[in-house]
């Protein structure tokens, strides 16, 4: 068992699969209003700030900054290891664009808000969860 192993995994819908399935391509994908160019996350079907309804998704560097996160120490299932970190990480490209995932690749201890870190794809089955490490 790796450290990713605790993550349960989603439900990968038509409006989601770019965000889940990118990975497979080595790219972190964000749904893009192609009028206003604001990124949407999570994936909705109207553009928040413009209202435009042509959105496709695109490939963002994948870098970003832990906006904020916490340390879990409740095994809340016996089979994932703890400690583990929750975080939201804020994109570089669009920070109100914030990614509900893991630190991993670091001590929990480690983790600070404000930490560069870049993407990095636990691939489970047929999806490549997006979590995130120390970009050095
Ligand atoms: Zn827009």
């Amino acid at each position: 068992m790796t450290q990713n192993e605790f993550r349960l995994l989603p439900d990968v819908t038509p409006e989601t699969e770019h965000f889940w399935r990118g990975g497979a391509h080595g790219e972190l994908r964000i749904l893009r209003c192609s009028a206003c160019r604001t990124f949407i996350h999570p994936p909705a079907p109207v553009c928040p700030e413009c209202l435009g309804r042509d959105l496709a998704p695109e490939a963002v560097s994948g870098r970003g900054t832990v906006a904020t996160f916490t340390v879990n120490h409740q095994r809340w299932n016996p089979t994932v290891p703890v400690p583990y970190v929750i975080a939201l990480v804020e994109i570089d490209e669009q920070p109100s664009v914030r990614i509900m995932t893991n630190i991993v690749g670091c001590e929990p201890d480690d983790v600070r808000i404000g930490m560069r870190v870049r993407v990095t794809f636990a691939e489970r089955e047929d999806v490549f969860l997006p979590l995130f490490e120390p970009d050095a």
